[in-house]
């Protein structure tokens, strides 16, 4: 199977007393988004350097596209995800078209320099993402906002099978955020393997095809928007009260479940159980 398949993966950081991934079995499959939830420290950054090879198991299988981790090199895997870290990097001085010009460096050897696919390949990046008209800025002079997309757009600029993003949304105002989610759907349908970590539940149900919760460091729940983001789920791993609605369109996800947290004087409610 295309796409990234893990079977009973546990990892620990060293001296920490519990792992952060346990037996974790799952599948992101090519040709769909696939969106990585879960609460602050449930494992999900830990998950993308497993996936990326940065982080090594101490038990279990992880596989790309059908061969092991171990067996792609380092400058393969390069070539075959575009990856936006979570956060910050540090900022040296140059402009937004030198960094998304970065994300070609993978496919140039030490011979070539860019020519005229990767200079195509870097302005369609940069019109998706809604940075080319900031092309000759210094990165310095960006908004957190306009600097996520430059980041986002340095990775499509790669042009790679395989897109793992951590919280590439975050910081975003309501359009930004929709034009990204829109375009990862877009990409995952045109047959990428795409995996997003975010926290905006509403929009991962509208707009990834699965979704994978994680809560400490395990699987709470895999699948469809409908299967994974019921009432009992959410409030057992958020620890928080809400209520399931259909989103009212239109458009083509009216019907997906949109979460609405309660106010906190709800918490009674949920101790005392869904039986009411
Ligand atoms: P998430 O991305 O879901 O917020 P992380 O994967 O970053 O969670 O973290 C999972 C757990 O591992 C947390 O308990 C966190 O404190 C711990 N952790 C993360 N990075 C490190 C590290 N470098 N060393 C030790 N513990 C870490
Ligand atoms: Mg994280």
């Amino acid at each position: 199977m295309s796409g990234w398949r893990c079977d009973g993966v546990t990892f620990a950081y060293p001296e920490s007393a519990r792992p952060a991934i346990s037996e974790l079995s799952l599948q992101i499959p090519a040709g769909a988004c696939t969106a990585v939830l879960g609460p602050n420290g449930s494992g999900k950054s830990t998950l993308l350097r497993l996936l990326l090879g940065t982080l090594a198991p101490a038990a279990g299988r992880i596989e790309l596209d059908d061969r092991p981790l171990g067996a792609w090199s380092r400058d393969e895997l390069a070539r075959q995800v575009g990856v936006v870290p979570q956060g910050e990097e540090a900022v040296f001085p140059m402009t937004v078209r030198e960094m998304v010009t970065m994300g070609r460096y993978p496919h140039l050897g030490p011979w070539r320099r860019a020519g005229d696919a990767d200079r195509r390949a870097v302005d369609d990046a940069m019109r998706r993402c809604d940075v080319h008209t900031m092309a000759a800025r210094d990165i310095g002079t960006l908004s957190g906002g306009e600097r996520q997309r430059a980041r986002v757009a340095r990775a499509l600029a790669q042009q790679a099978p395989t897109l793992a993003l951590d919280e590439p949304t975050a910081a975003l105002d309501v359009a930004h955020e929709m034009a990204i989610f829109e375009l990862l759907r877009d990409l995952g349908h045109a047959g990428k393997t795409v995996l997003l970590i975010t926290h905006n539940l509403n929009l991962a149900a509208r707009y990834a095809d699965r979704l994978v919760l994680l809560d400490g460091g395990r699987l709470a729940a895999e699948g469809t928007p409908a299967q994974v983001l019921t009432r009992e789920t959410v409030e057992r791993v958020y620890g928080w009260p809400v209520e399931i609605v259909p989103h009212p369109g239109p458009g083509p996800d009216a019907g997906a479940p949109q979460v609405v947290p309660l106010s906190g004087e709800q918490c009674g409610r949920m101790e005392r159980g869904h039986a009411a």
